[in-house]
Order: C-alpha cells, then sequence, then structure tokens
C-alpha cells in the first residue's frame, strides 16, 4: 500500500469565483480511488488540470445545497457520460440532493450512461468502506450543511524480524501467519504475535468542514485530524459579516484547529472580498501555527506514520 494520500485543492474560493479561486471542491486521490468534497462550478476543468481522470472509481460528498457547492455536478456527469465512464459513481449529501438530480433528469432530459446511487445522509452518518470511512455532523450554517471526516482504519504493526528469530521462529510459512495475527507453536513453544509485531499503526484522517460557523460539532469531528480543511475566508476586520454568513474567521478556524488537535489547517471558502491572503494567515497562524491558506490546484502529500 502507498504510504500516504494526497489532497488536492480544485477550488478554493467561496460563494463567487475569482479570477484566481474557483468554486469549492477538494479531491482526495487514494489508492487510485478519488474522494471529492464538494462539486462547485467548474470542478471538471480543474480536474483536467490536475489530470485526475474521469473513470476512477469516484465517491462525491456534498456538503450542502448552496450553488457554490454543487453546480459543478450535472457538467461534471455529462462529461463522464460523453466520455462512456463504465464505473458506478457514487454521490453523498444532505436532505434534497435526491429531488435535485430529479429536476436535471427532468429539465435537462439527461441521465447518465453509468450507474449514479445518490444517497441522502442525516448527520451523524457514517459511510464504511473497505479500510476507510466517512463521518459526518451538523455544521453550523444557514441551511443543513454536512461536515465529512475521512477516516482510514489502522494498519497492523510492523513484524519484526529480529525478535521472531530470537524466539526460534524459522523464517517462511509461520512468520507469515504471525504477520496475521495467528498464534503459533514452535518445538511445544507457543508464540504470540503480540511479541513479534508492534502497535498497530494509526490511519490517516481528513476533515472537511466548510460553510459554517465555529461550532462544538465540528470540533468533535476533528479531533486529532491529519488535516483539517475549515471555513475561514473572513479577516477580523469582517468579523461580523462572518458571523451573519454562518462562516468562520480565519482566526476562529485557528482556534478550533487548535482545541481539536490537529496537525495542519488548510483555510477554504476564501472569500472573493478578501484581497491579501497573507492577512487571514498571519491572523490565523497567531493562534494555530501549522496553517496553509491553499491556492487551487495546490497538492498536499499526507503521509501515514511509518
Ligand atoms: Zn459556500
Ligand atoms: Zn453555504
Amino acid at each position: 500500500m502507498p504510504s500516504g494520500i494526497e489532497v488536492i485543492f480544485l477550488g478554493t474560493g467561496g460563494s463567487l469565483p475569482t479570477k484566481s479561486r474557483g468554486l469549492p471542491s477538494v479531491a482526495i486521490r487514494r489508492d487510485g480511488e478519488l474522494l471529492l468534497f464538494d462539486c462547485g462550478e467548474g470542478t471538471q476543468r480543474q480536474m483536467m488540470h490536475a489530470g485526475l481522470g474521469f473513470n476512477r472509481t469516484t465517491s462525491i460528498f456534498i456538503s450542502h445545497l448552496h450553488g457554490d457547492h454543487l453546480l459543478g455536478l450535472p457538467g461534471l456527469l455529462q462529461t463522464m457520460s460523453s466520455l462512456v465512464r463504465d464505473k458506478p459513481l457514487d454521490i453523498f449529501g444532505p436532505k434534497g440532493l435526491t429531488s435535485f438530480f430529479k429536476a436535471l433528469h427532468g429539465t435537462l432530459g439527461f441521465s447518465a450512461t453509468f450507474p449514479v446511487q445518490i444517497r441522502e445522509l442525516t448527520p451523524g452518518e457514517t459511510v464504511e468502506r473497505t479500510d476507510y470511512s466517512v463521518r459526518t455532523t451538523l455544521a453550523k450554517h444557514d441551511i443543513t450543511c454536512l461536515a465529512y471526516a475521512m477516516e482510514e482504519q489502522e494498519r497492523p504493526g510492523r513484524f519484526h524480524p529480529d525478535k521472531a528469530r530470537r524466539l526460534s521462529v524459522p523464517e517462511g510459512p509461520l512468520w507469515r501467519e504471525l504477520q496475521y495475527g495467528k498464534t503459533v507453536k514452535i518445538d511445544g513453544k507457543t508464540i504470540d504475535p503480540k511479541n513479534v509485531i508492534g502497535p498497530p499503526r494509526p490511519g490517516l484522517k481528513v476533515t472537511y468542514a466548510i460553510d459554517t460557523r465555529p461550532c462544538q460539532a465540528v470540533r468533535l469531528l476533528a479531533r486529532k485530524s491529519d488535516l483539517l480543511m475549515h471555513d475561514g475566508g473572513f479577516s477580523l476586520d469582517r468579523k461580523e459579516k462572518a458571523r451573519e454568513y454562518f462562516h468562520s474567521t480565519a482566526e476562529e478556524a485557528g482556534t478550533l484547529a487548535r482545541a481539536a488537535k490537529c496537525q495542519k489547517l488548510a483555510l477554504v471558502h476564501i472569500s472573493a472580498v478578501t484581497r491579501d491572503d497573507k492577512i487571514l494567515l498571519r491572523e490565523a497562524r497567531r493562534v494555530f501555527s501549522h496553517t496553509i491558506v491553499p491556492t487551487d490546484l495546490m497538492i498536499l502529500s499526507l503521509m501515514r506514520s511509518p
């Protein structure tokens, strides 16, 4: 298994696009699979720029039904159909997502040429996958908005050949059994895998909380994330506007990242009014130094612990 994942910031703006920032979308590339969080208008072109391809196993997680977060879906699906995608596509989002697709189908007369499964999630639900899960919680916005956390399962501990040799376990099938966590017997002596295998190694955790005020539910969801992507496009001088529009200031995002003991914070949904990212960066870093303000198409590699 490769040693990490890639987070690709496709669109880092919010509400309306600017010349330099597209509407919200973040891709996670993980073992050849793609997870997309939000699909703002223009996402498909950003996917082309990032070389992500349109025929990967893909799951899309929509945070909420404000246009800037999902109007890229019709175009993306149409392109995938034109390119004769054959893999199924799973789309998750809050209540109302199904009627959005019904309306699309009714008005555009469009339907995908590949299986599309739409699943509405309620806050608190978890999507289980083979070796990771995606948990949701209710963010604090003016309509139902889901925050998501992608969490990989723990990996088995590292096998120590030197310890196995010291316990007189010969190299070969018995090593494999121990690696799979099975107890083995050598000359009547029982060898517990615990004696030759280190502690389980944690997987990566990435949390996406966009269009939200800072809130306890998101703080709990984001706990100990390797990366938290949080709404934080407002500078301190527009604090009241952030509150009024149910968004967060960069400083509020920093405070939450620190409280949730995250490793890294990426500010997203950068307001079109923000002229200088450095102000956001300075204000967030005052409380949480490991903050970045990603630009569109920036790639962040996250490595699993060895
Ligand atoms: Zn938005
Ligand atoms: Zn919104």
